[in-house]
């Protein structure tokens, strides 16, 4: 079929139009998942093209649908597994032109790698490796990676600084994104030509103002917001709340819960200051938290008053691994990345809340 040339021209514009308005395209592992899915949103909404990597097992491909929705663009995806080297390679060969990788895809739940460490030293550390084997090949030119508050134990003081000390890890979980980061300054150092970004977030919490994406937990949630937020709907009987006899003003442990979007901004203008060549040294570290420390039991009243529900809740035992008290200093990530977080604790729970609905109107849970 011979295609008419006003129709060759409008491709031809269409195509050089996109070009010039896209930033670049970024390459995000683990995209479909809580954290990636938020910042795969925020990529295209500052303009970039984004590629999204995941191997589904502990997400939907569904999520994608979600984003489109959010933003109108469709990132492209691929049902793909870090640990699959060739099938990596094979993906680079066909988008050549990739900037830089945002590397989430990795297992997370710290009991779960008590009892299979081996399954998370594989899955977090091998993935990560066949990434950095094959960035110079493909002319990559940084990663963002997505490290964790549970890299300073307990800090000796508060809140903590990037420079505190590092402690030893109390999970397999922990460990991983300890040699993570070290693996990451290794490579570099050992002359790879590529940039590093380390992103040491708090405690992610709440969803996106839409309720088209947020957190999904399979199974019985690890985390505290989705358990408040499945306790209010009636699918668990009772929040426990692990302790009250912490060193602390109401006895409960404190965290600093950062809001989810503006994490995924955090990500943003790090690809951003990466990709212009701003970075002060070839790996950087930032914390990414509010700086302020909430306790659980002021975390439960403040759900409370943002959705006027009741929350059933008990007070039980310390749990085994929990840290009493921590919160970031996120003043170094406030200046250098001319980020901060933003929304208030309680827009944060009123999105979870949103979220938890809709999973309902869904019949999801
Ligand atoms: P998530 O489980 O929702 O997302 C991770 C995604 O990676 C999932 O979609 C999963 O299917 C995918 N994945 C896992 N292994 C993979 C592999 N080998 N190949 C391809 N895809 C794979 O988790 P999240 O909460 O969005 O966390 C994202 C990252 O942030 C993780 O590295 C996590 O360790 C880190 N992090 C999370 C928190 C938190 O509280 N959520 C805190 C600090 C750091």
């Amino acid at each position: 079929m011979k295609i008419p040339l006003n129709i060759w021209l409008f491709l031809l514009m269409k195509k050089s139009y996109k070009k010039e308005i896209m930033k670049g395209k970024i390459l995000v592992t683990g995209g479909t998942g809580y954290i990636g899915s938020h910042t795969v949103v925020e990529l295209q909404n500052s303009g970039y093209e984004v590629l999204i990597i995941d191997n589904l097992s502990n997400s939907g491909a569904d999520i994608v649908d979600n984003i489109e929705k959010i933003t109108g663009i469709r990132p492209e995806f691929e049902k793909l597994d870090c640990l699959d080297y060739e099938g990596l390679e094979r993906f680079f060969q066909k988008h050549e032109d990739i900037k830089a990788i945002i590397h989430f895809a990795a297992s997370k739940a710290v009991g779960e790698s008590v009892e299979k460490p081996l399954l998370y030293y594989r899955n977090n550390l091998v993935s990560l490796i066949n990434l950095l084997e094959l960035m110079p090949k493909y002319h990559i030119e940084g990663i963002v990676f997505s490290s964790s508050c549970t890299v300073y134990g307990q800090p000796d003081q508060l809140p903590v600084t990037e420079q505190a000390p590092i402690k030893k890890a109390e999970s397999p979980y922990g460990n991983t994104k300890q040699i993570n980061e070290e693996i990451i300054q290794d490579t570099v150092k050992s002359g790879a030509p590529i940039k590093s970004i380390l992103l040491r977030y708090f405690n992610p919490i709440g969803a996106h103002p839409s309720a088209h994406i947020g957190e999904l937990p399979i199974g019985v949630p690890q985390n505290l917001v989705p358990y408040i937020t499945q306790t209010a709907m009636g699918i668990r009987e009772k929040l426990s709340v692990f302790g009250d006899d912490y060193n602390t003003p109401d006895g409960s442990a404190i965290r600093d819960f950062i809001n989810v979007v503006d994490l995924a901004k955090a990500h943003v203008v790090s690809i951003d200051r990466m990709l212009s060549n701003k970075q002060k040294e070839q790996v950087e570290v930032f914390n990414i938290g509010t700086g302020k420390g909430l306790s659980v039991l002021e975390l439960i009243t403040a759900f409370e008053k943002a959705t006027g529900v009741k929350l059933n809740y008990e007070i039980t035992n310390r749990r085994a691994g929990d840290i009493e008290q921590v919160w970031a200093d996120p003043e170094y990530a406030n200046k250098e990345l001319g980020w901060k977080a933003e929304t208030s604790i309680e827009d944060t729970l009123r999105s979870a809340w949103n979220w938890q609905k809709k999973l309902r109107e869904k019949g999801i849970q």
